[in-house]
């Protein structure tokens, strides 16, 4: 006889969906040549636009943001090595890491010897392409694997960078999705990158599912999603949304999503903000590997947001982090660097701190002078299943702390029990009318 199938739960086939799906973002993002200004950065953001209404904001080069400047805005249409016989031994059609990002233009012969001087290789894997920037200093360069280096025998060659350096404009998005309150989360990812996987197409891919899937629930909070250049982007919003950032009450910068790693979250530089609990919290009880690591003044751009001058309560949630794993900043942060179901479980991570968020509150028991009888209104039948026994200590651990002191959060925290599960036996409570909620202070 055959075995009977077991039913599959309608949430994992979602999922495997939304897996798939950022996939499919990240593949079409993939050949896109971006860096911190130009049009790579503008066809994301419009390949972006397609799915959700996001604002593309264009600074012009020279604007002062706090402490720095809009660059110049930097643009590639081709660049090559060719030996004497006109083969492009170094070819930007085959790889956009190829060059120097920021490379001033250069089209003449040149020597080995200076030739060798801007050429970028990782001897310890000498197959991958190393990712290499020079933007704030004016220079030219390729970037090869090491065995086409040792390749380069010949006297001198011809070489061509056809990028242009000029006044121009840097480009971010921003997609504001209103709620009941004015107040905000932001959720921020760094849209800089050329052809890199990881390391800021699966930060893109994650937010831009969230925010797809924040589109449609109902939101007590405003979420802003920032897609901007590493730096200077955030740089840019954050000097022109001085007087708005009291808003923000929450916030997340995403990256690094889509490796086999376990999930790292990095605290806020306040160490102690809802985020920093609902994130740990959340990680506690997603059934995978975590590390929470506490705020260092290095990463991606919580820094700016966590500088002390703002202080914002903003986390950064990752997989493996920047610079501990070999292929970062390589080649070898490709498309089979990444995987569908990796990036599911993060995005479902991701949801799962929204619902914190939206769902957090502090209530008040109603009748706290000894037990109120559950059993005479019906409220354990209710619960029913397998989570038949968490879900009445549950309510037990409610009644018990809904002192008007502690949100679900931190009878979740206390008692162990997941966040949802504690939610859960609120809205029971509630609904019997043993809890009431108390005005949010
Ligand atoms: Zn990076």
């Amino acid at each position: 006889m055959l075995p009977v199938p077991k039913p599959v739960e309608a949430s994992a086939l979602e999922a495997d969906a939304a897996g798939r799906e950022m996939f499919e973002l990240i593949e079409a993002l993939y050949p896109i040549c971006r860096s911190i200004t130009g049009d790579g950065v503008r066809q994301t953001l419009r390949l972006l636009a397609e799915r959700f209404p996001l604002m593309i904001h264009e600074v012009p080069t020279g604007t002062q943001v706090l402490d720095w400047t809009v660059p110049k805005e930097w643009n590639i249409r081709d660049a090559y090595v060719k030996d004497s016989r006109g083969n492009r031994v170094v070819d930007f059609r085959k790889s956009n890491l190829h060059v120097v990002s920021y490379s001033v233009p250069i089209r003449r012969r040149v020597p080995i010897e200076e030739l060798r001087e801007h050429l970028h290789t990782l001897p310890e894997h000498p197959d991958w392409i190393p990712y290499r920037t020079s933007y704030y200093t004016e220079n030219w360069g390729f970037c090869l694997n090491y065995t086409q280096y040792l390749a380069l025998r010949e006297k001198e060659y011809d070489v061509l960078i056809d990028s242009s350096l000029a006044e121009g404009r840097l480009t971010y998005g921003e997609l504001l999705l209103a709620g009941e309150t004015t107040d905000e989360v932001l959720i921020s990812c760094h849209v800089c990158h050329p052809s890199l996987c990881n390391d800021n197409l699966s930060g893109i891919a994650v937010a831009a599912l969230l925010a797809e899937h924040l589109g449609r629930t109902r939101r007590r909070y405003s979420y802003r999603f920032l897609f901007v250049p590493g730096t200077i982007g955030a740089l840019t919003w954050l000097s022109a949304h001085e007087a708005e950032l009291h808003k923000i009450k929450h916030g997340l910068v995403l990256a690094n999503l889509g490796d086999r790693g376990p999930f790292t979250y990095k605290k806020s530089r306040r160490g102690n903000a809802e985020v920093d609990r609902a994130m740990a919290h959340v990680l506690r009880h997603c059934g995978e590997d975590y590390h929470v690591a506490e705020f260092s003044p290095y990463g991606y751009d919580e820094r700016q947001y966590c500088s002390p001058g703002f202080d914002l309560p903003v986390g950064c949630f990752m997989r493996t982090p920047e610079q501990t794993r070999p292929e970062y900043h390589t080649s070898a942060d490709d498309l089979t660097f990444i995987r569908p179901e990796r990036l599911a479980a993060s995005l479902e991570n991701c949801k799962s701190l929204v619902a914190i968020f939206e769902q957090n509150a502090a209530y008040l028991n109603t009748h706290p002078k000894g037990e109120p009888q559950l059993g005479r209104r019906g409220i354990y039948r209710k619960l029913g299943g397998p989570d038949l026994e968490t879900g009445n200590l549950a309510l037990l651990w409610m009644l018990s702390f809904s002192d008007g002191r502690s949100s679900v959060l931190d009878i979740a925290e206390r008692s162990g029990l997941p966040f949802r599960t504690v939610q859960t036996a609120a809205t029971t409570l509630l609904e019997h009318g043993l809890l009431t909620q108390l005005a949010e202070s």
